[in-house]
């Protein structure tokens, strides 16, 4: 390590994985090597902003998009400045997001080319299968045959793809009727337009494959299934809402919350106020009042009101969700409530059966294609990738009891299987959502990479200091 120059390892070329490795070349003030690892060939971009159709909007107005929590208009000003100078964008406005990945793109090149001396970035376009302690460090294996030694590890994983629906026959899902995953461009245009498909789940994936559509001229029936057949609620500008009390002198309980929301939106509602103000307004409260709920209240929670919070805390844009009611009104759109019972494929099409969620007797829909746009798997203990099984076999990862993500420390580190901090290895985003549940998105990713690069630089600073010292003085470093 004496002269070497550290290493940390980001695995996850994301939102999440680009803006640490974005802050980690703004501010390492000694030499520092930092590797950005990503299966797909699109370093910043990720699952969200990668090689969309124009009309995949962002679902968060441009105002607050920015990546930086200290520089709120910076990414307008980016748009302004570079992307569209000659056609102002609106502050309020719901963008393309393959804009959004130019936008992060550009970030990665700006600070690799104001580096300081010595702090450089690879970006690796690979797949990592797998990962074991090594001396003073962890090294990766990658699928391209290579090992990759790392003194820090960030995994930055973000968005698993989904899980197939849990039916006991799983034979349909290697069906080429069978879209197994929606976040898939090329899946979206091998769809034929007259073709009659069911999309299974109702949240914003299914949205953007609905306007998608729409766009593309599709004129085959679309048929939506759900549990509970909700669809998400649309933007709507409102003036700010401030709560008239706080959260966190509730009891730790879901049901006084709930309640007290409801209050809270009838009388904002009763002055001319909008909910959407209501909801936003817990917004900076979400993450303590999810920590300070006891395991069975945050059970209770995802048991009986998750759907309705996702409905309502995850907006679409405006123009989306007027791309589904045109849908709806002209009687191709059709929305189910109910629960999957099978499939079976006959002379070129698929009857699904499905249990409808009031009432009794079976339905039959006949399709010829299926597409699964339910969200991220995010259950650490039935991911099967080989990195995930290599984690969970060696004891370092903990999935958290509610399979919501994985264990971590107050900072990202990661928990091993017996619950003690790694000092090497460490994770932000999505999958804290155990721990915090809001951490999904921009405005929260961008405060977690901002400090996990500061606490990175400072476990490199250590490591050099400590590699100063003579050998019978130096501490035995964990993973
Ligand atoms: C379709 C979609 C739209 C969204 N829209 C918005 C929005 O408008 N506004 C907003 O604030 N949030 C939005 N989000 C939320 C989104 O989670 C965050 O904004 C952010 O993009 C998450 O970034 P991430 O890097 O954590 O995850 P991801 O974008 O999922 O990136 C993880 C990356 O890790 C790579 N990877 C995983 N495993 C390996 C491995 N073993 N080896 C190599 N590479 C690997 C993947 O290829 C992927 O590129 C959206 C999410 C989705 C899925």
């Amino acid at each position: 390590m004496a002269n070497r120059k550290p290493t940390v390892a980001i695995v996850g070329g994301g939102f999440s994985g680009c803006m640490v490795a974005v802050h980690l070349l703004q501010q390492a003030q000694q030499p520092l090597r930092v590797v950005l690892i990503d299966r797909a060939d699109s370093p910043g971009r990720g699952v969200a902003y990668r090689d969309q159709p124009e009309c995949h909007l962002l679902n968060v107005r441009a105002e607050a998009m920015s990546a930086f929590p200290d520089r709120p208009d910076h990414f307008l000003d980016w748009l302004n400045n570079s992307y569209s100078p000659c056609h102002p964008v609106g502050t309020t406005e719901f963008l393309p997001r393959r804009i959004y990945g130019f936008y992060l793109e550009s970030l990665l090149a700006a600070a690799q080319q104001g580096a300081r001396r010595g702090v450089s970035l690879e970006v690796r376009n690979d797949e990592v299968l797998g990962l074991r302690p090594a001396e003073d460090g962890v090294s990766l294996r990658l699928g391209s045959g290579g090992q990759l030694r790392a003194d820090r590890l960030v995994l930055a994983l973000g968005n698993p793809g989904p899980a197939d629906p849990p039916l006991a026959d799983q034979k349909f899902f290697g069906s080429p009727r069978y879209l197994g995953h929606a976040w898939s461009t090329p899946g979206l245009y091998s769809i034929q337009r007259d073709e009659n498909l069911l999309l299974i789940g109702s949240g914003l994936t299914t949205l953007d494959w609905l306007a998608a559509l729409q766009t593309l001229g599709h004129h085959g029936r679309i048929h939506v299934v759900s549990r509970r057949g909700l669809l998400p609620q649309l933007h709507r500008a409102a003036a700010p809402h401030t709560l008239s009390f706080n959260p966190l002198e509730l009891p730790a309980r879901v049901l006084p919350l709930l309640r007290r929301m409801r209050a809270e939106v009838a009388a904002a509602e009763a002055r001319g106020g909008d909910w959407r103000a209501v909801v936003d307004a817990l917004r900076p409260f979400t993450q303590k009042l999810w920590q300070r709920l006891p395991a069975s209240e945050q059970q209770r929670f995802l048991r009986h009101l998750r759907p309705y919070w996702e409905i309502h805390r995850h907006r679409a844009a405006p123009r989306i969700v007027e791309s589904v009611y045109e849908l709806l009104r002209s009687g191709q759109l059709q929305v189910l409530a109910g629960r999957l019972q099978g499939f079976e494929e006959r002379e070129g099409e698929v009857e699904v059966s499905i249990r409808p969620r009031l009432g009794k007797g079976m339905q039959k829909l006949q399709v010829q294609r299926v597409v699964n746009c339910t969200g991220p798997e995010s259950n650490y203990r039935r991911l099967n990738h080989p990195l995930i099984v290599s984690l969970r076999e060696r004891g370092l990862i903990q999935p958290d009891s509610l399979g919501l993500g994985l264990q971590t420390d107050a900072h990202g580190a990661l928990l091993d299987r017996d619950g003690l901090a790694s000092e090497r290895l460490h994770t932000l985003g999505p999958a804290r959502k155990g721990l915090l549940w809001e951490t999904t998105a921009v405005p929260e990713i961008r405060i977690q990479a901002q400090a996990l690069a500061r606490r990175l630089l400072l476990l490199c600073a250590s490591d050099e200091k400590t590699a100063a010292r003579p050998a019978q003085e130096k501490p035995r470093a964990s993973v």
